[in-house]
């Protein structure tokens, strides 16, 4: 029996006449990412999409697919001519494999019939499955308001028979919303960000700093990896790594101690704001959270900001660490962030890093360096790391 695999999408429906464009980038954003579990057939059809599972490894689909931005949710139906007799046999062996895999001891049939010339209409044919049904089953019963099982059928040009549907992220297919730029840093927060904003179809590009040889290789792969992690939903992440450690150095001769940290997350926004430039972005991205570091009250938030011009979004700003957690272990970056290998941040710590510092003070100890020289040398010796899902 033939095996295919819808997919459902929501808030794109309501792009009106841009419809069809995002449509049609999400059709192509899910041929990318299954080309490398073979040639599956993908097409668009009455408002969803299908994809024809033939004998491809079923779970492997779902799992890719349901990464897909834009994806709300997927089922795998059977597919064939519609007639009657047919849809009661597939919805009976269909209910059979549900009692033999999840135990289920209630169900019931719902029928959806877009095919008006199908010569029954919907609660017949949903009458007539359930008492066949009932006929070839035991200790099978019907319950019409809390089902263990739903049996949905529809009927259009063909005829579908499925029941489980498996949740997607939702969101908008990616590429359809712009370029931002990520400050990836190797910790739990900023690849969450970055995966939020991405959600939104915006295109991510990456910047992580590290003061290597302070910094050991390792932390370097980790980011990597993390970039990696989240090409799975973005397909590519260009990876701009970028050594901060003659900024953090100056700083350290020049400017008070307590200042460190302030003044190198003013450095990181102004490289990743020139880069972002030079890379047509249109925004930053950054993990911070109210409150979380001292590096993140509202008072440094407003130091840190004051370094750029772009619009910085902050999608965790107002999230707790517990459910910021959640979500990282719901996207897979968890287990790769929590890897104990010490961010550049770490080098020059001060015991007591400032948690109000005032922006005119801050200004005149950065006015103690060469700002623009530090700027354009960490520039100069970037690394750029293409990182990009195996095929
Ligand atoms: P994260 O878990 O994202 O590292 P955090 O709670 O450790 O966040 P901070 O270390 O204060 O918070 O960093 C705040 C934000 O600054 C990060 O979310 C990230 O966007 C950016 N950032 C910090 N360190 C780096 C780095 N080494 N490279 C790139 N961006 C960084
Ligand atoms: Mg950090």
């Amino acid at each position: 029996m033939e095996k295919v695999l819808i997919v459902r999408y929501g808030e794109i429906s309501l792009k009106g006449l841009n419809r069809p464009y995002f449509e049609n980038k999400l059709v192509k954003n899910i041929k990318n990412v299954v080309r490398k579990l073979g040639k599956l057939n993908v097409y668009k059809l009455h408002g969803r999409i299908y994809i024809d599972l033939e004998d491809y490894d079923i779970d492997e689909v779902i799992d890719t697919v349901t990464k897909v931005f834009g994806v709300v949710s997927v089922s795998v139906a059977y597919i064939f001519d519609a007639d009657i007799d047919k849809i009661c046999d597939v919805a009976l062996e269909h209910i059979k494999e549900c009692i033999e895999e999840d135990g289920v001891k209630t169900f019931k049939v719902e029928t959806k019939r877009a095919n008006k010339n199908f010569p029954l209409k919907s609660p017949e044919v949903s009458r007539k499955v359930g008492a066949y049904i009932l006929k070839n089953t035991d200790n099978l019963t019907v319950d019409v308001h809390n089902p263990d099982v739903i049996v949905n059928i529809e009927v259009r040009d063909k005829a579908y028979v499925y029941s489980r549907k498996i949740e997607g992220f939702g969101g908008m297919p990616y590429g359809t919303g712009g370029k931002a730029m990520l400050l990836l840093s190797g910790g739990i927060d900023s690849p969450v960000a970055g995966w939020l904003v991405a959600k939104r179809g915006v295109i991510i590009e990456a910047v992580h700093y590290h003061s290597y040889p302070f910094t050991s290789d390792r932390a370097k792969e980790k980011v990597i990896e993390l970039a990696r992690i989240l090409s799975q939903y973005c397909g590519k992440i260009r990876l701009h790594s970028i050594n901060i450690l003659n900024i953090q150095k100056a700083i350290n001769e020049k400017c008070p101690a307590d200042e460190m940290t302030i003044l190198s997350r003013r450095f990181m926004m102004a490289i990743a704001e020139k880069i972002a430039i030079k890379r047509k972005c249109s925004a930053l991205i950054t993990g911070e959270s109210i409150g979380q570091v001292a590096s993140q009250t509202l008072d440094s938030l407003l130091v840190t900001n004051s370094a750029v011009k772009l619009p910085v979004f902050r999608p965790l700003i107002a999230m707790d660490k517990i459910d910021i957690v959640s979500l990282s272990k719901k996207i897979d970056t968890y287990e790769t962030s929590i890897l104990p290998y010490e961010d550049c941040c770490t080098v020059f710590l001060p015991d007591r890093p400032v948690t109000k510092p005032k922006l005119e003070k801050i200004i005149k100890s950065e006015q103690l360096l060469d700002v623009e020289e530090l700027i354009n040398d960490a520039i100069r010796n970037v690394e750029v790391i293409e990182v990009e899902i195996e095929f």
